[in-house]
């Protein structure tokens, strides 16, 4: 007897077809007295559908008016699963983000999730039902539906599954597990039987794309073992969980990540005094833009002023612009220079600490490749350099070579 929250996602219930296929397949693998929990995303490319329409409206961002029409995507999905399992004759019920008892911010479009109260979902659970969650929404404590990101309904799966203490979390997807690094780039990358929460939650804030960094974040805050396995097959995929559950061989790299979202943005010239940092990077705080990699660098040539460069996502980089129209006179910036095709490179391990090699045999490589470095950065656990983003999938490559060169996952 077991209670399992099972995602699935977009490509996953793309059809009709694919949706019965997912029933028969949860039918044959339930045992009797197991609790099923199902979390869906959107059909097939909806969201982006959805997306494209309001564009053809309005080019503004209505935040609340986008949450509302996104949120159906998952709605669809629901109600077809629910029917679904009714047709092959097991009980069934679909309920939304709210009706499942989830509370977010009232952020718009990245609503964050606050609380769960599942007593609902326990319920039909104890009903018999198989329940269907719609993953990537929730509702404010004003009653406005709210999403919760772009690849949400990963947080909402995890998030269920610590709210009614489940025994684990499935997430299927169209790849069969994590890999350390992305298979499509590196063409001999490995799957990983294991990932701890921490190396994971590295991976996905530096660009492996298969979880929402939240998600991890939230398996992590309530202990909950997620699998990341494949939606065809039946192989066993990659645990992400608090340890390495074996004794094995300490890793120092555990994967290579690549992010090509980057835009790097250098402020000229700023005057060399207190405050100044602090302006800009309240300033864009207060849009809510998400700032990476800073460097502050004082000007030779220049006696007085400092120069500034910092990463952002791409999709940022109108609301950066908005903000130095409004703050450049005050900082008393010459310019902004942005480039718009940089790309990051990360390795990532717990192992690394203490092990100082490691940096340089990263950039030891990308100087035989020829590939200038931008800026560095590290934490505990990754080191990560911006590149040109056309050097980026070569880089990765050799990375990735060096450190698994004898070595397995
Ligand atoms: N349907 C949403 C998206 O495409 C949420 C998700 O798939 O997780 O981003
Ligand atoms: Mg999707």
């Amino acid at each position: 007897m077991a209670l399992i929250v099972k995602k699935f996602g977009g490509s996953s219930v793309a059809t009709p077809d694919k949706m019965r296929a997912i029933v028969q397949r949860v039918l044959a693998g339930k045992q009797p007295g197991d609790q099923i929990v199902i979390v869906v995303s959107a059909m097939g490319d909806t969201t982006d559908d959805l997306v494209a329409l309001a564009k053809e409206i309005t080019s503004k961002p209505y935040g609340r008016e986008m949450d509302m029409l996104l949120s159906t995507g998952e709605q669809v999905s629901i109600a077809l699963m629910a029917m679904a399992f009714r047709e092959a004759g097991h009980k069934a019920i679909s309920l939304t983000g709210q009706q499942a008892g989830i509370t977010t911010s009232d952020a718009f479009n990245k609503g964050r999730i606050l609380d769960i109260q599942a007593q609902r979902v326990i319920d039909e659970l104890k009903d018999g039902n198989i329940v269907i969650i719609a993953g990537f929404q929730g509702i404010t404590e004003h009653g406005d539906i709210t999403t919760l990101g772009r690849g949400g309904s990963d947080t909402t799966a995890v998030a269920i599954a610590g709210a009614i203490h489940a025994d684990a979390c499935e997430i299927y997807t169209d790849v069969d597990g994590i890999y350390t690094s992305d298979p499509r780039v590196v063409t001999n990358a490995q799957k990983m039987g294991e990932i701890t929460y921490g190396e994971m939650l590295e991976m996905a804030k530096l660009g492996a794309g298969v979880m929402q960094p939240r998600a991890v974040e939230m398996g992590s805050r309530f202990n909950v073992p997620i699998h990341v396995r494949s939606t065809f097959s039946d192989v066993q995929g990659t645990m992400i969980q608090e340890d390495y559950s074996m004794e094995i061989k300490q890793y120092l790299i555990r994967g290579v990540a690549e992010d090509k979202n980057v835009a790097k943005v250098t402020v000229l010239g700023v005057l060399n005094q207190p405050g100044h940092a602090y302006k800009i990077f309240s300033e864009l705080a207060d849009q809510n833009i998400d700032v990476d990699m800073i460097v502050q660098s004082v000007r030779v040539a220049k006696e007085g002023t400092t120069d500034i460069t910092f990463t952002v996502s791409r999709s940022e980089l109108p609301a950066v612009r908005d903000v130095f129209a409004k703050i450049r006179g005050e900082i008393g910036a010459e310019d902004i220079l942005i480039d718009d095709k940089m790309a990051k490179v990360s390795v990532v391990g717990a192992g690394m600490a203490g092990h100082p090699g490691i940096a340089a045999s990263m950039f030891g490589i990308l100087g035989d490749n020829d590939i200038n470095i931008e800026i560095i950065s590290t934490s505990e656990i990754s080191i990560t350099c911006l590149i040109a983003e056309e050097s980026v999938d070569k880089a990765v490559q050799k990375i990735h070579d060096h450190f698994f060169a004898e070595s397995e996952a």
